[in-house]
């Protein structure tokens, strides 16, 4: 296990937290505040706790030079409302600079401030050690609580986890909990339940998980591979036909193993995603000529929920249809339904798993819905995040 905040004293200390605060924005408006609300957690307690605060984050790419679009004032201003506490912040065109630092020095107990985009230079994605000692100079403690770039090694991260004495937040602790614990040493019944767009971006979690689940139950287009792979003549689905020999090769793999592998044995198709007509239920082996498969259907998911009631932990990566037309939803919303009603410990990874989980309405029923899409993925491969690595063991 990680060190984190509880663990070291951070009473009048300078403590640097590297945030997500990468969010969605329109014409200078946060549209969805829900990453700073995140963060409050670790950012309270800090100021609660007598900690001089200092954070950073990045805003959308602005490609290592200064763009006011990409600017955290916005950010800096909100963050000031809903802590109700002045947030300092200096509009610069760098993230750190001389004046940076002393304002950092000056802070007093309970004081917090945010430096600009750690990516308004080119060295916060090449990790450039001269930016991360820049970075190191506005804080004795680093706080690492951006579980969204935990898998890239930055200088915000990675570069200031080897100056300082650097320790998880509460965000990323719940992430290494839930998601890196669990699969470290996994309940049975483990049940994975694996969707969403292709193939060829799941292989490695799929490889992961094949080695320690019991049953994987498959929906969404990444089905359709399958399916063809025994095959099914998909008609105008979306399959990934470079990636059929593969789902071969996972499918002998799984019975190698002994892994329940569940596939679809009923799907709704339409003629068209844009128009959606003409939609019915098909059957493995009937005609879809001219039709697409775009969710799962009632037996498969009655199949699938009854192996998601007897599991003890779930882990669930992907839409099992295109959920976000709601002609398409039932599949994936009743899934979500299925898990809540489970007593499996359940873990959502993915970005439109975590939003399909929303929509469903279930989503406080769900032991934890990870805030990482990439990062997420990564970890379900079972990979070491370079962000997690370089923070002190416990
Ligand atoms: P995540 O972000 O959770 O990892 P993905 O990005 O892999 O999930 O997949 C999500 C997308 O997959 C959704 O936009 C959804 O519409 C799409 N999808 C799911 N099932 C199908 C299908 N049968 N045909 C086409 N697209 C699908
Ligand atoms: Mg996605």
């Amino acid at each position: 296990m990680k060190k984190t905040v509880k663990d070291i004293d951070i009473k009048g200390k300078k403590v640097l937290v590297r945030v997500d605060f990468n969010v969605p924005m329109e014409d200078g408006k946060i549209t969805d505040d829900f990453r700073i609300v995140s963060s409050l957690k670790t950012i309270n307690y800090l100021l609660e706790n007598g900690a001089k605060v200092v954070l950073m984050s990045h805003l959308g790419r602005p490609k290592g030079e200064y763009n006011k679009k990409y600017s955290l004032k916005p950010v800096a201003e909100r963050l000031s409302e809903l802590i109700n506490c002045e947030v300092k912040f200096l509009e610069t065109e760098v993230p750190a600079n001389g004046d940076t630092v002393a304002l950092a020095d000056s802070l007093k107990e309970g004081e917090i401030m945010l430096l600009e985009n750690t990516r308004f230079v080119p060295g916060e994605e090449k990790n450039d050690a001269e930016l991360a000692k820049l970075f190191a100079r506005h804080g004795e403690i680093f706080v690492n609580d951006a579980f969204g770039t935990a898998h890239r090694a930055h200088a915000s991260n990675v570069g200031v986890s080897s100056l300082l004495p650097a320790v998880a937040g509460f965000l990323v602790e719940d992430e290494i909990k839930y998601i890196g614990n669990n699969l470290d040493n996994p309940s049975h019944p483990f049940v994975a339940i694996l969707g969403g767009a292709k193939v060829s971006d799941k292989i490695g979690v799929i490889n992961n998980l094949l080695e320690k689940c019991d049953s994987i139950l498959i929906g969404g287009a990444m089905a359709n591979t399958f399916l063809a792979a025994k095959g099914y003549d998909m008609g105008k689905s979306l399959v990934e036909e470079d990636k059929i020999c593969l789902a071969k090769e996972i499918l002998k793999k799984a019975e190698e193993k002994g892994v329940n592998l569940l596939l679809p044995v009923d799907l709704i198709a339409t003629d068209s995603l844009e128009k959606s007509t003409n939609i019915r239920v098909v059957g493995l082996g009937d005609d879809m000529k001219g039709v697409m498969a775009v969710d799962i259907g009632d037996e498969t998911i009655a199949s699938f929920s009854k192996i998601i009631k007897d599991a003890k932990l779930i882990i669930w990566n992907g839409p099992m249809g295109v959920f976000e037309n709601e002609k398409f939803s039932k599949g994936t919303f009743s899934i979500a339904k299925a898990i809540a009603e489970s007593n499996a410990i359940s873990i959502i990874g993915g970005g439109d798993s975590a939003l399909a989980v929303k929509l469903s309405g279930y989503e406080e029923k769900v032991s934890h819905v990870s805030t990482g899409g990439g990062a997420s993925l990564e970890m379900m491969e079972g990979k070491t995040l370079p962000g997690i690595a370089a923070l002190m063991e416990a």
